[in-house]
């Protein structure tokens, strides 16, 4: 017999009350769905996943033979909270101080950090609309407001739904302490170049900490592509985030990074948990950054399934956002929740976009050529339904 739900009265709902102002209102992230859970509800086998732009590839085979030599003394006792060969490995690697890195548990954890650090009743933080759910989510656990701005036009030739970097600044005040791009920007795979945001971080007041998401810098091939880890030499008020999740293959270890003044470094540093990145997550990313093979091949792979998914939806008539990354994100001409439901039951999983205020759109993650196949022909087939 199933176990009663706990508290069974509807009166206790006075401990949403009781939580911090916001909270109440917040939608939770919803991830993408796992494919175990697909199976379960529906009965098929064959499931598979272009929900959440993991590497089609998994993780680097260094990285993998690393945690397979990891011995069980490493995993008896603490991890080392500061991660220091991780750390020094990344200063390597950018050829940055180490004193300007903090290790988190996936990059989300520096967002996190930053809007406890940062935020508070009465201050703010501007995003875009259409961008990535953790910010507001973050933003509102520390008590800030949201400030979305509004993104580009639809029809805007290169970047349709992207960020407008005037619209994002012209919401900045005195009580603006951070400011969140993504780039590339998930879920609508749109980039901004290094003249839009050089122009933004020239205007933004020092006060304000640019947060520059970059989880998907690898993939991306365009000659006018800022690097942020290069332009943040110049602007002490430039944060950079990088993950392990996405080229490298790491999403089920959770880690990232921030790349920061080292002021700002130390102080997510007194605010982190002591030991917010495991032994093996350690070991698997240390290990991987020593791949570039492995990077190489996974970028070249997702160029062939990126052109192979957006010249499959040309074919169906379907229109999408141009994507740089490793994701498509198409306007389906109808409600995103009844495609996505159809693909579930033919085993695909994708991403209906609705929480993201695009309702018509579902995100395709890039996967292997035969998996980029299945999702086509699935989706063809959701389309006559
Ligand atoms: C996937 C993703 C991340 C990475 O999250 P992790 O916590 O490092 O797994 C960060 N930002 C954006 C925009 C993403 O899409």
């Amino acid at each position: 017999m199933a176990v009663p739900p706990f508290p069974t009265e509807k009166s206790t709902g006075r401990y949403l009350d009781l939580a911090n102002p916001g909270l109440a209102e917040l939608t939770p992230y919803q991830p993408g769905k796992p494919i175990g859970e697909v199976q379960r509800e529906l009965g098929i086998s064959r499931v598979i996943k272009l929900a959440s732009n993991e590497n089609p590839l998994g993780p680097s085979p260094k990285a993998l033979a690393a945690v397979r030599a990891a011995t069980n003394s490493d995993l008896a006792l603490y991890p080392e909270g500061a991660a220091p060969t991780l750390r020094a490995a990344l200063s390597d690697f950018h050829d940055v101080n180490p004193e300007r890195i903090t290790i988190t548990d996936g990059s989300d954890q520096a967002v996190q950090l930053l809007a406890s650090a940062y935020l508070r009743s009465g201050l703010n933080a501007v995003i875009s609309r259409h961008t990535f759910s953790a910010y507001s989510i973050m933003i509102v656990a520390a008590g800030g407001e949201v400030r979305a701005a509004p993104a580009l036009s639809p029809s805007h030739n290169t970047q349709p739904y992207g960020h407008d970097v005037d619209a994002m600044l012209s919401l900045v005040d005195k009580n603006t302490r951070l400011l969140f791009i993504a780039n590339p920007a998930n879920p609508t795979g749109t980039c901004i170049d290094e003249r839009s945001l050089l122009r933004l971080l020239r205007a933004v007041p020092s006060h304000v900490l640019v947060v520059l998401d970059e989880a998907y810098y690898e993939f991306v091939e365009w000659r006018d592509y800022p690097d942020g880890i290069r332009i943040s030499r110049d602007f002490e008020n430039l944060i950079v985030t990088r993950t392990f999740s996405k080229a490298y293959g790491l999403a089920g270890f959770r880690v990232g990074y921030a790349l920061s003044n080292s002021v700002v470094a130390d102080v997510l540093n007194r605010i982190r948990l002591p030991f917010n990145v495991g032994t093996l997550a350690q070991i698997a990313a240390t290990a991987a950054l020593k791949d570039s093979e492995h990077v190489r091949r996974t970028v070249e792979l997702n160029r062939v399934g990126r052109q192979q998914l957006q010249a499959g939806l040309a074919r169906l008539d379907l229109s999408f956002i141009p994507s740089v990354t490793n994701f498509v994100t198409v306007d389906t001409g109808r409600d995103a929740n009844v495609v996505f439901e159809s693909l579930l039951r033919k085993g695909v999983i994708v991403r209906p976009l609705i929480p993201y205020e695009l309702p018509r759109h579902i995100r395709i993650s890039v996967g292997a050529p035969d998996q980029n196949q299945i999702a086509l022909a699935a989706l063809e087939a959701a389309l006559n339904e």
